[in-house]
C-alpha cells in the first residue's frame, strides 16, 4: 500500500478528538494492509519507526534533516509512488548507516525519500523522525483499534501484547490470525517481556489497605532490572528495555549457569554494583558495566556485580504469570541454589514495614517494594499490586530542549526542559526546567548528545527528539500558568541519567497530578 494512505490516516485521526472515531479509522486501515505491511505501519502510526525490541536510533540531526529537506524541495522527483515498505526500508538503511561517511549516507537516503514524497507524506515522515505524531494515538488506542478490527476484546489483545512486547507484532498476529491466534500467544523462552512495575506510595499503610492487611515487603535495589532466560546450557539476559545485555554480564551468566536448578526458567531480578564490602555502589557505577560490550573483562575486575532475583515467570514448560506471587516466589526459592533472592518480610502492620524500610535505607538500598501475595504477574503494567516506597521524591522525565549556558557554562547546553508523558494524548508536556545536578563532564557529554538529537533551534534554545531520560528530584509540584501541562516543579535537580529507560517509560502527567493533589494532605490550600 502507498505511504500516502498512511499519512492520510494520520491526518484524519488528528482531525477528530473522538476516541471511538480514531479507533474505527485505524481499525479500517489496518484491515486493508498486506501481512508484511502491518507491523511497520502500526509503528509508523505511533511515531516509533522501530519496535522496542529493534531499538535502532536514526541519528538524524537537525542539520542533516534541513539539508535533505532543502535539497528535496528544490528537486522534487515524484519518480515513483512511495509505499509503506519503501519508507520502512529507508528508515532501516538510515539507522544502519555507520562508519565515517554515515552522515552523508543518511542524508542522501533521506533526501531521496523526501524528494519522492508529497507535502502530506513529508509531514508524517518528519514527525516520525522527531518521534512525536501529535495526533493523539498512543499504544492504548492502537490496541483498542486492533481489538475492534478483529472483533475481540481489548483485554485479550492486551494480554497478547504483554507477551509480544510490541504493538506492531501484536497487530500482525491479530490481523493475520484473528481472535484464535491472539488467544494462543503466550510467554516464550528467549522472547523477553516487559517487566511488571510498581506504583509509588508515600503512605506505609496503603499497601496493607490495598493488599488485604498483609503484604510482602522486599528490598528495593538501586540497580538495573534484568530478565534471565535459561534453557539447558543457554542463558540470555535482557534489560528493562528488552535489549540483550548477556555479553556485558558474563559473571552473572556464569552464576546462573552454575546455580540455577531448573532445565528451563525465566527469572525477574535486579543487578547492582557492589563495593569491596559487598555494599551497594551508586547507580552510575553500575552503568559503567551494564550494556557495555568492549573491555568487559577489564570492567569485571573493576566493578563487581551482584544479581538478586525476586520473581519467576516460567518454569520447565509452564508459564507462571497467572499464579499468585506467593506461589511463584516459593517455586523460585526452590530452584535458585546460591543465587541471592531479594530479602523480604511478610508484614501485617505499619511498624514492620517502617522498620524494614529503615533497615534497607541504612544498608544503602533505595527503599522497599510492597507486593500483594495473591497478585498475578502482569508484564509492563504499573498497578497497585506492587507499590514502591523510596526515600526521596523523584520523577523520571525526558529532556525535550535545552538553553545554552552562560558564564562558566558558556558553550554548554546546560538548562534543560523536562517533560512528562501525557498518555491520553501520547505527547510530552514540559513540567519544569533545571540546570542543576550534572558534573562538568556530564554537561559536556549531554551537550554533544543533545545536538545530535536537535530538531529545531532558536537563538538560546535547542529543541530535541525526546530520548534522554533523567531522574529528577524536586521540592514541590505547583500549578503553572506557563507550561501547557499545567504543572511546574520547584527546585528541580537531576539526580541521574537513566540510560535504562526510554521516553515511554517515564512519569505520566496523571501521576504528577496525583502527587500534586497528595501534597495537600499535609498542606493548606486556597481554592
Ligand atoms: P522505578 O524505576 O522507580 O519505577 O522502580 C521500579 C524499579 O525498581 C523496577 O523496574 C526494578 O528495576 C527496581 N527494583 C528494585 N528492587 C526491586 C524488587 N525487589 N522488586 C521489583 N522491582 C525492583
Amino acid at each position: 500500500m502507498e505511504f500516502l494512505e498512511l499519512a492520510k490516516v494520520c491526518d484524519k485521526v488528528s482531525r477528530t478528538r473522538k476516541r471511538n472515531e480514531k479507533i474505527k479509522i485505524i481499525a479500517e486501515f489496518l484491515s486493508k494492509l498486506q501481512p508484511e505491511e502491518i507491523a511497520p505501519s502500526t509503528l509508523l502510526i505511533t511515531g516509533k519507526v522501530f519496535s522496542d525490541l529493534e531499538q535502532k536510533p536514526l541519528e538524524i540531526g537537525y542539520v542533516t534533516l534541513s539539508k535533505a529537506l532543502n535539497a528535496a524541495k528544490q528537486g522534487t522527483l515524484f519518480q515513483r509512488k512511495l509505499s509503506i515498505l519503501d519508507v520502512k526500508k529507508a528508515f532501516e538503511e538510515i539507522a544502519n548507516a555507520s562508519g565515517k561517511s554515515s552522515r552523508t549516507k543518511k542524508e542522501s537516503i533521506l533526501k531521496s525519500l523526501l524528494s519522492n514524497s508529497s507535502e502530506l507524506e513529508r509531514k508524517y515522515i518528519i514527525k516520525n523522525i522527531f518521534g512525536e505524531m501529535q495526533h493523539g494515538v498512543g499504544e492504548g488506542l492502537l490496541l483498542q483499534a486492533i481489538a475492534y478490527a478483529i472483533n475481540s476484546s481489548e483485554e485479550e489483545v492486551r494480554r497478547a501484547y504483554m507477551f509480544l512486547g510490541d504493538v506492531g507484532e501484536t497487530a500482525k498476529v491479530a490481523l493475520t490470525g484473528g481472535v484464535k491466534a491472539i488467544r494462543e500467544v503466550n510467554l516464550e523462552l528467549f522472547r523477553p517481556v516487559k517487566p511488571m512495575l510498581a506504583e509509588m506510595t508515600y503512605d506505609f499503610e496503603e499497601p496493607l489497605r490495598e493488599h488485604g492487611g498483609k503484604t510482602a515487603v522486599e528490598v528495593k535495589f538501586d540497580g538495573a532490572r534484568v530478565q534471565v532466560h535459561k534453557k539447558g546450557n543457554k542463558t540470555r539476559i535482557y534489560s528493562r528495555r528488552l535489549s540483550d545485555v548477556t555479553e556485558s554480564l558474563p559473571d552473572v551468566v556464569e552464576e546462573v549457569r552454575g546455580e540455577l536448578r531448573a532445565e528451563e526458567a525465566v527469572l525477574d531480578g535486579e543487578v547492582i554494583a557492589v563495593g569491596s564490602e559487598g555494599k551497594p555502589l551508586p547507580f552510575q557505577e553500575l552503568m559503567r558495566r551494564f550494556g557495555r560490550i568492549r573491555e568487559v573483562q577489564k570492567k569485571i575486575k573493576e566493578i563487581k556485580l551482584k544479581l538478586y532475583v525476586f520473581d519467576i515467570l516460567y518454569l520447565n514448560g509452564k508459564v507462571l504469570v497467572d499464579e499468585p506471587y506467593e506461589n511463584r516466589t516459593s517455586k523460585l526459592y526452590d530452584i535458585v541454589g546460591n543465587i541471592s533472592t531479594a530479602p523480604r518480610i511478610i508484614a501485617t502492620n505499619v511498624d514492620e514495614i517502617k522498620n524494614f524500610f529503615e533497615k534497607a535505607i541504612k544498608e544503602g538500598h533505595e527503599g522497599v517494594m510492597a507486593k500483594a501475595l495473591r497478585s498475578n504477574y502482569i508484564p509492563g503494567s504499573r498497578e497497585k499490586k506492587w507499590f514502591k516506597i523510596k526515600s526521596a521524591d523523584t520523577l523520571d522525565l525526558v529532556i525535550v530542549g535545552a538553553d545554552w549556558g552562560y558564564g562558566r557554562r558558556t558553550g554548554w547546553l546546560s538548562d534543560y526542559y523536562l517533560a512528562a508523558l501525557d498518555e491520553e494524548k501520547n505527547q510530552f508536556e514540559i513540567v519544569g526546567k533545571t540546570f542543576k545536578g550534572l558534573t562538568d563532564e556530564e554537561f559536556k557529554q549531554m551537550t554533544k548528545r543533545l545536538q545530535e538529537l536537535k530538531i529545531r533551534e532558536t537563538e538560546h534554545t535547542v529543541f530535541v527528539r525526546p530520548e534522554i531520560v533523567v531522574e529528577v528530584a524536586y521540592s514541590e509540584i505547583q500549578r503553572s500558568p506557563t507550561y501547557s501541562s499545567g504543572y511546574a516543579l520547584r527546585f528541580a535537580r537531576i539526580t541521574r541519567i537513566r540510560e535504562d529507560k526510554n521516553a515511554y517509560d517515564i512519569t505520566t502527567i496523571k501521576e504528577i497530578k496525583r502527587r500534586y493533589l497528595e501534597q495537600f494532605k499535609y498542606k493548606g490550600r486556597i481554592e
